[in-house]
């Protein structure tokens, strides 16, 4: 059990980091801990949503979350998302245009990567298998890991 889950307190609003990673019991993160800045809450099993009123977050952790369905489009200042492993994730918001990694292999629904998201510089999407192609605009790729991993290659284009 995390913080979230065993505390009552109303002082949480003034978190700006929080970890509750591997919670079993977490459903939902409180929407009013807007001054978080980093929140870790990958491999919790219950977890369906992330609050969009998070929108001071630079890093998050939700991989390997079962029943997440998406991530806000509210998240603009993003720099870092962890998203591998959520097999109902259908899509990245093309409003994170921050993210510089983008790490979100192995989400079995993921269709696309905006091709808004040009200050990506890594980008870890092997094992999506709806995923067909990567758009051209992320000029500032240095590595890359996609589709052609999947089948056993890798792709590495700061060699
Ligand atoms: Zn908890």
């Amino acid at each position: 059990m995390c913080i979230i889950c065993s505390s009552n307190s109303q002082d949480l609003e003034f978190l700006t980091e929080l970890d509750c990673f591997g919670c079993p019991l977490l459903t939902s993160i409180p929407e009013t801990l807007v001054n978080l800045t980093i929140l870790d809450c990958s491999g919790c099993p219950l977890l369906t949503s992330i609050p969009e009123t998070l929108t001071h977050l630079i890093i998050l952790d939700c991989f390997n979350c079962p029943l997440l369905l998406s991530i806000p489009n509210t998240l603009v200042q993003l720099t870092k998302l962890e998203c591998f492993c959520c097999p109902l994730l259908t899509s990245i918001p093309d409003t994170l245009t921050h993210l510089t990694i983008l790490n979100c292999f192995c989400c079995q629904l993921l269709l696309s990567i905006p091709d808004t998201l040009t200050h990506l510089i890594k980008l870890d999407c092997f094992g999506c298998p709806l995923l067909l192609s990567i758009p051209d605009t992320l000029v500032q790729l240095t590595w890359l890991s996609s589709i052609d991993e999947y089948f056993g290659r890798s792709k590495c284009l700061s060699t």
